[in-house]
């Protein structure tokens, strides 16, 4: 449209409309949103990915409103930069961008920092490269060599690869495979640029329900069809069948077209439940998780977006990917500490998973057989609905569980192990069944000291002591990764063949069983002894099919499995978890054993646990041994009701920390002198962190307690907001913390 203008240097918009202008945000920590003209005829929307320009960079962010069309408020259209293009991707959808500044907003982080784990994957915006394949084709190699040999039984089945996994299957370098295309044995071939997603089967049927289940399953089935948003507690034992009940729920969402997420705290270990879920739709779901390779993570992100995937399964970061119509949310395990994020954006997976719920108005099921305190208590407020399975399936009892009185039972000299559970041992593994030792600690010793002066093996980085692992010969801090070759004389007195092992680890445990039990196939299980889910899968899987005896195990093995053989369960320290002034410790310790015993006498024999402790009078053994979770959780629940700690009182930590330690406490007591001082607020500290060094920063520590229904975050924001500290301190908000070191 032609107006009419003055004529002047300055651009001037008198009369005609002026040019739009859009809040575009950036995946950059940055306060807010930054302004942007569009330029003349571009169609611009919300939710778009666009380029702009931002100092000399170019920087891709998403638009996320209309700007202000005031031309004298704010920056003057003369001075705003426009948008350099649209990129032709998916917009966002609204649902995610209202999830990122919830999300920002709960947990004080910038809204920039929130968007940048939405856009993991900046590769996935690019339209899709073509992807080459070779396959085989020609004739055999003129001289076949054994690398050869592997190349062609790769590609036997007449499937195509790229030429990178082929060299990484056939165990060849890059050459060997170059050579098989120039001799024509390889052809090449074109592989669709988008991943296929097989579609999962809902019309299949599952297992025939026994009749508790089909009463839960039914009550999700309603809220599927009801929609709208809702939170239900599948709380059930051990056992019970609580999978095949909310795989009834995804049946149902599939069913309308739309997506699904499942939850879970660690995907590496989730091999078992990808085959029930095939074996159940007829096609794998889609994993996310940090170990996926680069091409892997755009493609799926890609189809995700695109609505072409299904149902994903994944750790915490899946919450963030770009679905286009998410119909339920699954969070397996609910209770699980490994669904909150402690650094960078510090959040709580189930917590933002039923935000995102909300948000979307969908339904979303947490399951579990040992629900946190705070879902709980959601349930009795009415805001969680909840849904019970009190019974095994198939009959299955569950396990018995006994306290070993270490007082009176310990063992002699440098052994883990009492006589009562050696028998216990003895006599599973006779009857040809299966034992499983738990111990919560990876390595051989958790610390390391010298006889004759008393020194302790301290990591130089953080408060913490080395572990010792013997089989790689090193000492290990488990904070921040520093190793050590294990010295030969004290470093302190220089005393030779004067370091000991003190306290047991895994390995030292697994030699104990050695000695106790050389004929017997054992296996040892951490997470520093399985190399990425692959792995992990394949112990999973034989433990599972018998082919060892015994497992020695952290809590990676504690959790969700189904091992049919599996009747003992021995757990080596109980009370390992009950040190520390962590509000949790009972309810962890509590959850942690619950879960652990749980993986015996699953299927046709009945199942045992010993629980070695040197407090069987202690309230968490007592429950374990009587099987009474709910008097348990209710003298959790008053406890915390009248210290006035979560879920009735509201918590958010502040962690100063940095290399220069006086510059920390000084800031540390400029947000001491600053705290919110109001009736209904409490502030404790500064004071130094447990862990007072951590990777080499020194850490002090402030809690805001507050009363339920106070907005906790935006206090704890505008708190650290009036404090100027140097560039070089960082100040991190944990808001509902959940650790205290
Ligand atoms: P939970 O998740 O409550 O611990 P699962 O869903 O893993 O329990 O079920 C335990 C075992 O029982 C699994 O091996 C599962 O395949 C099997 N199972 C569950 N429901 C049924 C059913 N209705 N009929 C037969 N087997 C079932
Ligand atoms: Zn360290």
């Amino acid at each position: 449209m032609a107006a009419p203008h003055t004529s002047k240097a300055e651009p001037n918009f008198d009369g005609m409309a002026p040019p739009r202008r859009v809040h575009v945000l950036l995946p950059l920590p940055l306060a807010s949103a930054y302004d942007y003209l569009v330029p003349q005829g571009e169609l611009i929307e919300a939710g778009d990915f666009v380029a702009v320009p931002l100092g000399r960079r170019t920087v891709v962010g998403v638009v996320w409103g209309e700007g202000s069309a005031d031309p004298d408020g704010g920056v003057g259209h003369n001075r705003l930069r426009p948008i350099a293009h649209r990129i032709p991707a998916p917009g966002m959808e609204e649902v995610t961008r209202r999830f990122v500044e919830w999300l920002a907003d709960y947990t004080c982080a910038s809204p920039g920092a929130v968007l940048r784990m939405t856009m993991s994957v900046p590769a996935a915006l690019e339209p899709p490269r073509p992807r080459l394949a070779y396959a085989l084709a020609g004739p055999p190699p003129s001289r076949m060599t054994g690398a050869r040999q592997r190349v062609l039984d790769v590609l036997a089945d007449g499937i195509s690869l790229p030429g990178p996994a082929i060299a990484e299957l056939a165990a060849v370098s890059s050459g060997v495979v170059r050579g098989l295309v120039r001799q024509g044995t390889l052809q090449e071939v074109q592989l669709p640029a988008e991943m296929l997603v097989p579609e999962p089967d809902w019309q299949k049927t599952g297992e025939t329900l026994s009749a508790e289940q089909q009463t839960a399953a039914a009550a999700l089935r309603a809220k599927i069809a009801a929609g709208g948003y809702s939170t239900t507690l599948l709380d059930g034992v051990t056992g019970a069948g609580k999978t095949e009940v909310y795989l009834e729920a995804i049946a149902a969402t599939l069913a309308q077209g739309r997506q699904v997420l499942v939850l879970v705290p660690e995907i590496g270990l989730t091999a078992q439940w990808l085959e029930r879920f095939e074996k159940r739709f007829g096609a794998a779901p889609l994993s996310w998780h940090s170990d996926l390779g680069t091409a892997r993570r755009r493609l799926t992100w890609r189809a995700v977006a695109q609505g072409r995937a299904r149902v994903v399964v994944g750790a915490r970061s899946a919450l963030f990917l770009p679905y286009t119509d998410l119909g339920l949310i699954v969070v397996d395990e609910e209770h699980d500490g490994a669904f909150k994020q402690e650094e960078g954006v510090i959040y709580h997976a189930r917590d933002m998973a039923v935000l995102r719920a909300s948000l979307g108005e969908i339904p979303i099921v947490l399951a579990s057989a040992t629900p946190s305190l705070e879902s709980q208590v959601n349930v009795e407020l009415g805001r969680y609905d909840s849904l019970h399975l009190p019974n095994r399936i198939g009959g299955a009892e569950l396990p018995q569980i006994e306290a070993v009185d270490m007082r009176g039972e310990a063992p002699s000299g440098p052994q883990w192990l009492s006589p009562v559970l050696v028998t216990a041992m003895t006599e599973t593994l006779a009857a040809g069944e299966q034992v499983l030792l738990f111990l919560n600690r990876r390595g051989y010793a958790p610390l390391t000291l010298c006889r004759t002066c008393g020194h302790r093996l301290q990591c130089p980085n953080c408060t913490a002591w080395l572990v010792e692992h013997r089989f790689h010969g090193r000492l290990q801090c488990h904070h921040c990764g520093f190793t050590l070759r294990r010295p030969e004389a004290c470093p302190e007195c220089a005393a030779e063949d004067s370091l000991v092992a003190c306290g047991p680890g895994v390995e030292r445990l697994g030699e104990e069983v050695d000695q106790l039990f050389p004929d017997v196939p054992c296996m040892l299980i951490a997470s520093d002894t399985l190399r990425g889910p692959e792995a992990a899968a394949a112990a999973i899987k034989q433990i599972a099919e018998g082919e060892v005896s015994l497992i020695i195990g952290t809590q990676i093995i504690a959790k969700g499995h189904h091992f049919p053989m599996l009747t003992l369960v021995g757990v080596i320290d109980a009370d390992l978890g009950l040190q520390g002034g962590d509000l949790r410790a009972a309810e962890r310790t509590y959850q942690m054993l619950h879960q652990v015993a749980g993986r015996s006498g699953r299927a046709k024999h009945k199942g045992r646990a010993l629980l070695q402790t040197y407090m069987p009078e202690h309230p968490v053994m007592q429950a374990l041994i009587s099987g009474e979770r709910d008097k348990f959780m209710a003298q959790e629940r008053e406890a915390r009701r009248a210290q006035g700690l979560p879920p009735f009182g509201r918590l958010v930590a502040l962690i100063v920390s940095g290399r220069d330690e006086a510059q920390v406490t000084q800031t540390a007591r400029d947000l001491g002198r600053a705290a919110p001082r109001q009736r209904d607020v409490e502030i404790l500290g500064p004071a130094p962190a447990p862990l007072s060094l951590l990777r080499g920063r020194f850490r002090q520590r402030l809690l805001l307690k507050t009363q339920r229904g106070v907005n906790a975050s935006a206090l704890a924001k505008a708190w650290v907001g009036q404090v100027d500290y140097p560039q070089q301190v960082r100040v991190a908000i944990d808001v509902d913390p959940y650790s205290f070191l």
